[in-house]
C-alpha cells in the first residue's frame, strides 16, 4: 500500500515534529492545515487557488457527499479527486460528527446511526462498515473511522460507554477495510479517533485498544467542542504522549492560528478547521497581527495589503480599502479574496513551524509567532 509517513525532525525542547505523508496523491508535508471541501468544494476557491496557497491535502465530508450527490455518482465520475478536479491529496471524515450534531432526530445503537437528511428529511443509515465503504467509494486518500462521540459536558458512564462503543466500532472499520481489500479495494489508509472527552483515564483507555489495532495513523477526537483552550492543550499533551512517535496525528477542527500552532508544539502533524475559510467569507481574516475585520470603517482609504507579511496573491495585488468595498457592496469577489488570504495563510503558519522544526529554532518561532499575534500591530481598533 503507497502509505508512508517519515519524521524529518523533531523538536528538542518541545513536541514540535516535521514530517512527510506519502499518498497516492503526492506527499503531504506536516504539520499540515486541511482546508475544509465540506461537498466537494473549499467555497469560493477552485483546486488552482488551493495549489497557489501551497496547500496539498484538503479535507471532504462523507455526510455531505453521501447525502448529494450521493457515492454512486462521485464513483461513477472517477472518484472524488477527478469529480471536483483536485490532485492532490484527500483526507475524508467518517460522517460520524455530522450525524451526530447537526441531526437532532438521530437514533445511536450498536449497529449504527439512523438519521434523517437535512436537505430533505430522508432516512439513512450509517455504520462502522457503511462509513470505510462509502469513503472507499469516493475514493479518499485517508479514511476515517467511524466514531462514537458525545456531546460535552456529558455524566462520566455515557462518556465511558462512548469510548467502548468507538473501539468496537474502530475494530469493525478495520474489518471492513480488510474485506474491501480482499476484493481489490480499501486501498485508502485509515485512522483510528481516540475518545473520552477531557477525562484523561477515558483516553488512555480509548487509546490503550486503539493501539493494539493496525491503524495508519491517529486522531485525537472530541475536543475544542468548548472544553476551552488551556484543557483542550492538556489533552492534546496528553494522547500526543501516548500516540506512538512513528505515525502521524490528526487533531479534528482546530484552526485558531494560536491553537494550531499550539498543538504543533505538542507533537500534533495533521488539523483541520472550517473556521479560517467561513470567517473569511464574513469577512474577518487572521493575519500576522491578530484579527481583522475587513469592514471596520477605518480601513476606508487604508492602502495596506490584508497582510503587510502576507505574499498571498490577495495581499499582494489588492488593499484593505478595495477589500472593504467589496464586502459593503455584496461584491461575491470580497469572498473569494477573503478565502484565498485565509488558506494561504493558514498553510503558511505551518510550513514556517515545519521550517522552523527542521531549523532547530521552534522554540522562537513559536515566541515571536504569539507575541506579534497578540500584538493587534496594524490593526485598526476592534470596535467599529
Ligand atoms: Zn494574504
Amino acid at each position: 500500500m503507497p502509505f508512508s509517513f517519515e519524521l524529518e525532525a523533531e523538536d528538542a525542547a518541545t513536541g514540535a515534529r516535521a514530517g512527510r505523508f506519502g499518498t497516492p496523491h503526492g506527499s503531504v508535508l506536516t504539520p499540515a492545515f486541511m482546508p475544509v471541501g465540506t461537498a466537494g468544494s473549499v467555497k469560493s476557491l477552485s483546486p488552482d487557488d488551493l495549489t497557489a496557497a501551497g496547500c496539498d491535502i484538503l479535507l471532504g465530508n462523507t455526510y455531505h457527499l453521501m447525502l448529494r450527490p450521493g457515492v454512486d455518482t462521485v464513483r461513477r465520475m472517477g472518484g472524488l479527486h477527478r469529480f471536483m478536479g483536485w490532485e492532490h491529496a484527500i483526507l475524508t471524515d467518517s460522517g460520524g460528527f455530522q450525524v451526530m450534531s447537526m441531526n437532532e432526530l438521530n437514533r445511536v445503537n450498536e449497529e449504527g446511526v439512523d438519521f434523517r437528511s437535512h436537505l430533505d428529511g430522508s432516512r439513512h443509515h450509517l455504520s462502522p462498515e457503511e462509513a470505510i465503504r462509502i469513503q472507499d467509494g469516493l475514493g479518499t486518500d485517508i479514511a476515517m473511522s467511524f466514531d462514537h462521540l458525545v456531546r460535552l459536558p456529558a455524566p462520566a458512564d455515557e462518556v465511558s460507554e462512548a469510548v467502548s462503543r468507538t473501539v468496537r466500532w474502530a475494530r469493525r472499520g478495520l474489518d471492513e477495510r480488510a474485506r474491501l481489500r480482499d476484493q481489490g479495494g480499501g486501498r485508502m489508509a485509515l485512522f483510528g479517533i481516540n475518545q473520552g472527552g477531557t477525562d484523561a483515564a477515558e483516553r488512555a483507555r480509548c487509546f490503550a485498544e486503539l493501539a493494539r489495532m493496525p491503524f495508519d495513523g491517529y486522531a485525537l477526537g472530541g475536543l475544542w467542542v468548548g472544553e476551552g483552550r488551556k484543557l483542550g492543550l492538556e489533552m492534546v499533551e496528553h494522547d500526543c504522549t501516548a500516540f506512538p512517535r512513528e505515525k502521524p496525528r490528526y487533531l479534528m477542527g482546530v484552526g485558531h492560528p494560536v491553537d494550531v500552532l499550539e498543538a504543533v508544539a505538542r507533537g500534533v502533524d495533521m488539523m483541520d478547521c472550517v473556521l479560517p475559510t467561513r470567517n473569511a467569507r464574513r469577512g474577518t481574516v487572521f493575519v500576522s497581527g491578530g484579527r481583522l475585520v475587513v469592514r471596520n470603517a477605518a480601513y476606508a482609504k487604508d492602502e495596506r495589503p490584508l497582510d503587510p507579511e502576507c505574499d498571498c496573491s490577495t495581499c499582494k495585488r489588492y488593499t484593505r480599502a478595495y477589500l472593504r468595498h467589496l464586502f459593503v457592496s455584496g461584491e461575491l469577489l470580497g469572498m473569494r479574496l477573503a478565502s484565498v488570504h485565509a488558506v494561504h495563510h493558514m498553510v503558511t503558519l505551518v510550513r514556517r513551524a515545519r521550517a522552523a522544526v527542521v531549523e532547530r529554532r521552534f522554540p522562537a518561532f513559536r515566541s515571536r509567532f504569539l507575541e506579534q499575534f497578540a500584538s493587534r500591530e496594524t490593526l485598526a481598533p476592534a470596535a467599529s
